[in-house]
């Protein structure tokens, strides 16, 4: 049964095109990567997509892989787009990270996508997904059969638009040629790690996809958190993804004094804009003109809320 949603959903929100596409993407996305069917239950998931698209939030990314196991993000988010409108929506996934065991569980060959793709879409109950990406770029199989696999994967009508994630503007470079060259469906979209702490990307990548019409939605613009006020208190909040998922290694670097001091810096920064750190944030990645879109992830209604809320001040200035 379909839930109900806000008649005045697509009045805040603004939609950018994907490159040189005809598709329109909500300037900020929700993925469930570790949060949900991982550290946020069903009912924490539920409420996030309903009010997300209650403000405009059109399109939700997953891949093969979220969720604890593997495949359980999927699962879970596919219960809950019985009920929303599918058209309304734009679903993503992806393959290439380690799924099953074997061969064939992993990287860019036609096999593992096409295998990949049709699990994801049993998952998901969804005959077709509207993104579907490469996941990571793979040296072993021929960048040939990779594209032409997601061409395939276009033209069986399981995926409208294709992508790739976390290739090099080397790698997206010959990825377009070969398309090109084979007459393959184009690349629509590039989607890679961008926020305040990480701007290889500016350098490498976004003069190609710039100059091929790619879009790029830009992934982690809160650094999984860190680039909000939440890690700046005494402790580390109970509830937080740092204190659930992770390791040693990346909590030693969050709560290295060097991050936070560079945290505490742009949090006064964001209060001079009147928004909070999490906001600046969101509104510094969509801020360069090759980015479509900002792929946010959130554990709680409120921090959608304050999220969209960045709409509000988007503008930079030499000073602030
Ligand atoms: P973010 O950098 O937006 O981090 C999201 C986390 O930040 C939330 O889960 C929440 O953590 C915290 N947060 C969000 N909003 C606020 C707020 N207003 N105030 C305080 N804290 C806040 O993005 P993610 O790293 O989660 O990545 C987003 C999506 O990008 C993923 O779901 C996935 O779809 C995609 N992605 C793609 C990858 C790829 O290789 N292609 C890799 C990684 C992500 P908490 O739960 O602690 O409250």
């Amino acid at each position: 049964q379909m839930a109900s949603f806000m008649d005045n959903r697509y009045q805040k929100m603004c939609y950018n095109r994907c490159g040189h596409s005809g598709l329109l993407l909500p300037a900020i996305a929700l993925g469930a990567h570790e949060t949900y069917g991982s550290y946020r239950d069903e009912v924490a998931a539920r409420a996030c997509l309903y009010r997300a698209f209650d403000l405009g939030i059109t399109h939700f990314d997953l891949a093969n892989n979220y969720g604890r196991p593997p495949g359980t993000a999927e699962q879970l988010v596919g219960k809950i787009l019985k009920s929303m409108p599918r058209d309304e929506l734009i679903i993503s996934s992806k393959a290439g990270y380690h799924m099953w065991e074997g061969p064939y569980g992993e990287w860019l060959s036609k096999k593992s996508l096409v295998a990949s793709l049709d699990q994801s879409l049993r998952r998901l109950g969804l005959d077709y997904v509207d993104i579907f990406y490469a996941h990571r770029p793979d040296s072993q199989t021929p960048l040939e059969e990779t594209m032409a696999a997601l061409d395939l994967i276009v033209r069986q009508g399981k995926a409208l638009y294709i992508g790739v994630s976390n290739f090099s503007g080397t790698q997206l470079e010959q990825a377009v040629q070969v398309g090109q060259r084979m007459h393959l469906s184009p690349l629509t979209i590039h989607q890679q790690r961008y926020n305040m702490f990480e701007r290889r990307c500016e350098l490498d990548l976004f003069g190609h996809t710039e100059l091929n019409g790619i879009g790029v939605i830009a992934f982690s613009p809160l650094s999984k958190g860190v680039l909000s006020s939440k890690y700046l208190g005494a402790s580390l909040p109970e509830d937080s993804r740092a204190a659930n998922v992770w390791g040693k290694k990346n909590l030693d670097e969050v709560t290295s004094k060097a991050k936070l001091d560079k945290v505490q810096q742009l949090n006064l920064l964001a209060q001079q804009r009147g928004q909070t750190l999490a906001q600046m944030a969101i509104a510094w990645s969509l801020h360069h003109p090759a980015v479509s879109s900002v792929l946010t992830g959130a554990s709680r209604i409120e921090q959608i809320e304050e999220n969209v809320a960045a709409l509000n001040n988007l503008a930079f200035t030499p000073k602030n």
